[in-house]
């Protein structure tokens, strides 16, 4: 399928690993001109040097924090009007509530909310004025069923995701669309990373848990960062113009629910 993007302009968030890598590398499959985002650049330079080797079209990074009003400034200067957004800024750390200060809060409602916001709101009035945009947020599962131990990612990406309810439908009508889409259980270091953290303090023992966890997955396995990319570029196509303010859940039906 032509997803009809070639040539189109696409700025993605936390693009050196992971979901924002994969996202990168689906949008690049289609002919869509890159710039990739992320803080590090040794990691970021390898990963913008594997997607240009695929020869499909511009690409381009900036070693930038997007959870800082510089960081975002870099980007929206190496790329300055894009027709395609991906948003994400990392996750929240796992933890007890009774441990978190109004500080960590603040730089989780920052992070998994703010930062996105921003970005569409310096970027989204270039997509009207050309007729066409794309925005995709990357969030969570956790928007419709929190995980405990990530409750800084439960409440600020709830923020997040009620403030896109109405901004979706604001501008649907100039060819502009806002979807978050919502990682169930995706093999990558963030994943490696939360599971650690749960599996240290699960009463049956590091192994049993990680058992159970998978066991739990309807498909019987982690999804692969290539399948969310994939999703991704879908819903930034041309032809995905009528399906907005939307959230995507994938995890292989691992939420129990019939709607
Ligand atoms: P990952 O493998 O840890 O990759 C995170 C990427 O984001 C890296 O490229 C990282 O590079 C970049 N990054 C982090 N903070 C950043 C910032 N402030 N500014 C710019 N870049 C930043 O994580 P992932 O698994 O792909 O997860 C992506 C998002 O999906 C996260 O928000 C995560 O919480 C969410 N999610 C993931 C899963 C899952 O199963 N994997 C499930 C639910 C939700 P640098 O560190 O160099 O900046």
């Amino acid at each position: 399928m032509n997803l009809n993007i070639a040539g189109r302009t696409a700025l993605v968030c936390d693009a050196s690993k992971g979901l924002g890598l994969a996202c990168a590398h689906a949008l690049a499959l289609e002919g869509v001109n890159v710039t990739l985002v992320a803080r590090s650049e040794g990691p970021l330079s390898q990963a913008a040097g594997a997607i240009a080797k695929l020869e499909c079209g511009d690409v381009g990074y900036v070693a930038a924090d997007v959870t800082t009003e510089a960081g975002r400034t870099a980007v929206l200067t190496a790329c300055r009007e894009p027709d395609i957004l991906v948003t994400n800024a990392g996750g929240p750390p796992p933890g007890n509530f009774r441990d978190w200060s109004l500080d960590d809060w603040q730089k989780a409602i920052n992070a998994n909310m703010l930062s996105a916001i921003e970005l569409m709101r310096l970027t989204i009035d270039c997509m009207i004025g050309r007729r066409f945009g794309r925005i995709v947020n990357i969030t969570s599962s956790a928007v419709k069923a929190p995980i405990q131990v990530l409750g800084l990612s439960n409440g600020a990406r709830s923020g997040l995701t009620g403030f896109v309810a109405g901004l979706a439908r604001e501008v649907a009508s100039h060819n502009v669309t806002i979807n978050n889409l919502l990682p169930g259980f995706f093999a990558t270091e963030r994943l490696t990373a939360t599971l650690d953290h749960m599996a240290q303090r699960a009463p049956e023992g590091k192994s049993s848990f990680l058992a159970h966890h998978l066991a739990a997955v309807p498909a019987g396995r982690y999804g692969a960062p290539e399948e969310f990319g994939a999703y991704c570029a879908f819903l930034c196509s041309a032809q995905a113009g009528y399906m907005t303010g939307q959230n995507v859940l994938l995890d292989s039906g691992a939420y129990p629910g019939t709607f």
